[in-house]
């Protein structure tokens, strides 16, 4: 992490009475980790920051100290906010879409994504940590700022949701040291873990079920897909953050180097994830999209053409795993 640059962060943080902080569209447990670990380090030193994910709050994290404070994307930037903070978002766009024209811009940009092209003045991203509620956590230790067990708590549900619970490839001795000191200022990690891994509904199960019958395996079982029909939801009951996690088992595959997932929305746009076993860097295929994200995970949307879309990342994704064998 860049000493002089994450000095900049924090003294511009530091001047702050009233920040707004945002995260990316569809958040994760990453977003809400790093927008409530903030808010909680910021508010003990007796700032009064608002906190925005589109949507508000999702059901899984309410567990999260201080989860009642975070609210839908305002039609405007509050006048009272007098610093805008955006974390864990790859891009401008991925902030929504009604903030693009709002003055002023960005203040201060905290991320991890490889791809994030820095779009704020202030601009902290640090690839070599896997999660940025990690970042916040070095950020913090830096300025000496208190960690409460909140602060904790929130910060160390980041790390563990990003790593896919500490399993990910950029998991290294650094993640697993920022998480034991989580652990020693309050976090606790079973019941954190109860709450984000053990806590499915039947709703989220049923929406899992439907869209792993859609598996097809392709590239000689190296590349696998999933399909998400807008009528599964109807189907199932589940809500649109009830998709998070289901890729996964699809990575679980022996021998599997691509997992997708194709996302359809009713006006005929497409989602899409996608996942790598560490061979293939997805990033790249995403980027050549219009999406990003990190060598292993990344996403991509498009507001229409699902169907001719799907086609073509499907194609990027046998193109390179046939370069894997040559
Ligand atoms: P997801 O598959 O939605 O869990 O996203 C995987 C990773 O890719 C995350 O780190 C996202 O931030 C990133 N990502 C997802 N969708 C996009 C997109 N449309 N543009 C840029 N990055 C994305
Ligand atoms: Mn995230
Ligand atoms: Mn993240």
């Amino acid at each position: 992490m860049d000493k002089a640059l994450a000095q900049k962060v924090i003294d511009r943080l530091n001047s702050a009475k009233s920040p707004a902080l945002f995260t990316h569209l569809r958040p994760d447990g990453d977003a809400f980790g790093c927008l409530l670990g903030l808010a909680h380090a910021l508010q003990e030193r007796g700032q009064s920051p608002t906190l925005h994910a589109e949507g508000g709050m999702i059901p899984m994290y309410k567990f999260l100290p201080g989860s009642e404070l975070v609210q839908d994307i305002p039609d405007q930037l509050s006048s009272q906010s007098d610093l805008f903070v955006v974390l864990d978002t790859s891009t401008r766009e991925r902030v929504g879409k009604k903030t693009i024209d709002w003055k002023p811009s960005v203040d201060i940009v905290i991320d991890h994504h490889i791809s994030n092209p820095g779009f704020g003045i202030l601009n902290l991203i640090v690839p070599e940590i896997p999660a940025t509620a990690g970042i916040l956590y070095r950020l913090f230790e830096m300025a000496g700022w208190k960690i409460s067990p909140a602060t904790a708590t929130c910060l160390y549900a980041g790390l563990s949701t990003d790593t896919g619970s500490f399993r990910y490839r950029g998991t290294d001795a650094q993640t697993l040291r920022i998480a034991a000191s989580l652990v020693e200022f309050g976090a606790d990690p079973s019941e954190i873990a109860k709450h984000c891994y053990l806590s499915v509904t039947p709703q989220r199960y049923h929406l899992k079920k439907l869209t792993i019958e859609t598996l097809s395996l392709k590239d000689d079982k190296k590349s696998g897909f999933l399909t998400i029909y807008p009528d599964f939801y109807s189907k199932s009951g589940a809500k649109s953050e009830d998709t998070e996690g289901i890729i996964e088992e699809v990575t679980s595959i022996q021998g599997l180097e691509v997992a997708s997932l194709f996302e359809f929305s009713p006006d005929g746009g497409l989602r899409v994830s996608l996942r790598s076993k560490g061979r293939v860097d997805v990033n790249s295929i995403a980027s050549s999209f219009g999406g990003g994200g990190h060598r292993a995970a990344a996403g991509i949307r498009f507001p229409k053409d699902g169907e001719k879309n799907r086609d073509l990342v499907l194609t990027a994704i046998s193109q390179a795993i046939a370069r894997l064998e040559n």
